[in-house]
């Protein structure tokens, strides 16, 4: 009972911190009690347990601390948490309320201190110091560093190594200073530092343990800390590498973008002008993709027309006003200086002023000046047909928008499409003109051509009938319209070729001649003796018939042939018309005249050659008449005169 009450005590031990405890005081105690052999073996075995439980106690606890520290040294993410749980744990264990850490930094060798805790010296003498390092270097903190081993002192030891001049004596002197290596590969880079001003909080070989063991802690921390600033730092890096690719793709993904839009617009400005759009479409289409690339709201088209050395406005959008402007003489406004200097331009509202300033521009026309809002005028030249012809102009009047350089290539390309448009347009007026020119030219042409032809048509028929004027003349007596000689003697050659291929055909030949007929001239006159002529033939027409020919050789003679004559019964029938007929009073001058004639007859037979013999036989016949008293026909006899018969009618 008295052994596991005593082990219960040891038990409950509770030792301070420095190890000393309440048992100590009990042994002497029990010293004094009286001694038996067994209880003194049980106390000899008390005073055993009792220590074993103290050295128990003392090693759980130094284990409790060491597993935080290890734990800290495994999850701290900065040195100064580490230091600072180092220096908690550790004042659990030793005297450590002065405690520091010391650095040799790789970059420079010289020594720092990252941690200082100390009750009499501050640590700012030491951190704000310049020669920090140089004292360390001098003092037990350089000597650990390269002894390299750690090394407990007191005041006597720390004494003899200044005497030594190992060291030079530094802040307040201590009873106790323990120093322990922090090693990396065989090498000390830090030191660790406890030291006390007491007696009683004096270090020992425990002490150096406990120190070596953090210091391979520390050591490995920053080992691992380093790691970690390592690793953060190469994921720090490539988190910038990415987000700088990161943001590199993306531009380029928006720059490629652009691009695509770009070209599309621009496929679309080349298509519309290749397309056949009207005037006004053409340019409100090609505006709308223009909107879509550059701020386009205040654009217009602006021509120069030579002739009469005016600008237009073709097209023309602004802000406030969709209709085109008037066009105004050709002056020395913005447009006018573009399509003088043939460049494009970008300007600003300062650059404008300074143009005006320098009386570059709207010094002949202040009227037109107008550019007071206009932040940016941006303009192109349109070459047309190889000259510079007109201007192609953007202008805005915002602070947040501003014209760049590749806006201005967008505005040549889109100025180079407007003027093959213009081209195109304009040689399609010309060629409607030239359309327009020609089928006038044609039409004149034509109708001349039409006038020209009635004139030919009326000519040639004037001429026709002059023609067959001419002709009829020439076969017809002007004065009865009968065929004259030269027509009765072809009809009369007609018929003898016609007899001689049919021989039993005949026709017979009537000569006639006017009894006297001078006597009608000389006393009525010339004239009165044409109307006697006349009258006379229309009196003949009424002998013959349709086939027969009348015809009047010249004077008061006059011929018939009497076709498909059957023997001369025929021909004396028609002669006694003719005497009949003529023998019929005539009205000349109001007065009333008888005449007659002489008539010879011959009839063709197979011995008929000629038309001149036939002729002569009949006027032979018709003289034989005349001879015989006139008023009376006479049949030609080839040989004898057959026949004669006279009429009693005379004038
Ligand atoms: P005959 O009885 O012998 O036939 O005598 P004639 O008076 O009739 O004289 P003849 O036949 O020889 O002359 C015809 C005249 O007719 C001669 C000429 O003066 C006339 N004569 C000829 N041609 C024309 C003519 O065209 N008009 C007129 N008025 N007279 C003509
Ligand atoms: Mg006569």
């Amino acid at each position: 009972m008295l052994i596991l009450d005593l082990l219960l005590e040891a038990a409950n031990y509770s030792p301070d911190r420095y190890g000393h405890d309440q048992m100590d005081f009990d042994v002497n105690l029990a010293k004094n009690r009286p001694k038996t052999s067994e209880i003194l073996r049980l106390q000899k075995r008390i005073v055993r347990l009792k220590t074993l439980a103290k050295q128990y106690k003392r090693s759980e606890c130094a284990r409790d601390a060491l597993i935080a520290i290890s734990n800290i040294a495994s999850t701290v993410s900065c040195p100064d948490d580490f230091y600072e749980g180092v220096h908690n744990h550790l004042k659990q264990l030793v005297s450590a309320d002065n405690f520091f850490v010391a650095w040799v930094c790789p970059k420079t060798g010289k020594i720092e201190i990252p941690f200082y805790r100390d009750q009499k010296d501050n640590c700012t003498n030491y951190y704000d110091s310049d020669t920090l390092s140089d004292v360390l270097e001098s003092g037990l903190t350089g000597y650990v560093l390269k002894t390299a081993k750690p090394f407990l002192g007191n005041k006597e030891t720390l004494s003899q190594l200044i005497k030594e001049k190992k060291i030079t004596k530094q802040g307040s002197s201590c009873r106790s200073w323990l120093g322990t290596p922090i090693m990396k590969q065989d090498k000390a880079v830090g030191v660790v530092v406890i030291q006390s001003y007491t007696e009683e909080d004096s270090y020992a070989q425990p002490e150096i343990e406990l120190m070596s063991f953090i210091c391979q802690h520390i050591a490995g921390m920053t080992e691992r800390l380093k790691q970690n600033t390592q690793l953060e730092k190469a994921i720090s890096m490539r988190t910038k590498e990415l987000v700088l690719a990161y943001n590199e793709l993306k531009q380029e993904i928006n720059e490629r973008s652009n691009a695509e839009k770009l070209q599309k617009s621009l496929f679309d400005i080349a298509s519309l002008c290749s397309a056949k759009t009207e005037d006004n479409d053409f340019y409100q289409e090609l505006y709308k993709i223009l909107n879509q690339l550059i701020d386009a709201k205040n654009c217009y088209i602006s021509l120069h027309d030579p002739i009469s050395n005016s600008l237009y406005f073709p097209f023309h959008s602004t802000k406030q006003k969709q209709s085109n402007p008037n066009g105004r003489p050709f002056a020395d406004g913005l447009t006018e200086y573009l399509i003088k200097h043939k460049k494009p331009l970008i300007l600003t509202h300062q650059d404008i002023q300074r143009m005006i300033n320098d009386k570059k521009i709207f010094q002949s026309t202040p009227y037109c000046l107008n550019t007071q809002e206009i932040k940016q005028w941006m303009a192109v030249p349109l070459h047309i047909h190889h000259k510079v012809r007109g201007a192609l102009v953007l202008h805005h009047s915002d602070e947040d928008t501003e014209f760049q350089a590749k806006d201005l290539d967008i505005l040549k390309f889109v100025s180079q499409h407007i003027a093959r448009a213009i081209e195109r347009k304009e040689a399609i007026e010309a060629t409607q003109k030239n359309c327009i020119e020609l089928e006038r030219q044609v039409e004149i042409r034509t109708n001349e051509l039409a006038t020209a032809n009635q004139e030919l048509e009326k000519e040639i028929q004037r001429r026709k009938h002059v023609e067959l004027q001419l002709i009829y003349d020439a076969k017809h007596d002007p004065l009865t319209s009968l065929p004259n000689r030269s027509m009765f003697m072809e009809r009369l050659k007609q018929a003898i070729n016609h007899i001689k291929r049919h021989p039993e055909d005949c026709f017979a030949l009537i000569f006639i001649d006017l009894d006297k007929f001078k006597l009608i001239n000389d006393t009525l006159g010339h004239l009165e003796g044409d109307r006697f002529l006349v009258e006379t033939a229309d009196r003949l027409k009424l002998c013959v018939r349709q086939n027969d020919t009348l015809g009047r050789l010249g004077g008061d003679e006059f011929v018939v042939i009497l076709d498909g004559t059957q023997g001369k019964n025929n021909a004396i029938e028609i002669a006694d018309r003719i005497l009949q007929l003529l023998s019929q009073p005539y009205t000349l001058n109001h007065h009333k005249f008888y005449s007659s004639a002489s008539i010879g007859i011959a009839i063709s037979d197979a011995n008929t050659q000629s038309s001149e013999a036939i002729l002569k036989d009949a006027d032979a016949a018709m003289y034989l008449a005349k001879s015989k008293g006139r008023g009376r026909y006479v049949i030609h006899q080839p040989i004898t005169i057959a026949s004669v018969k006279t009429t009693s009618k005379t004038t």
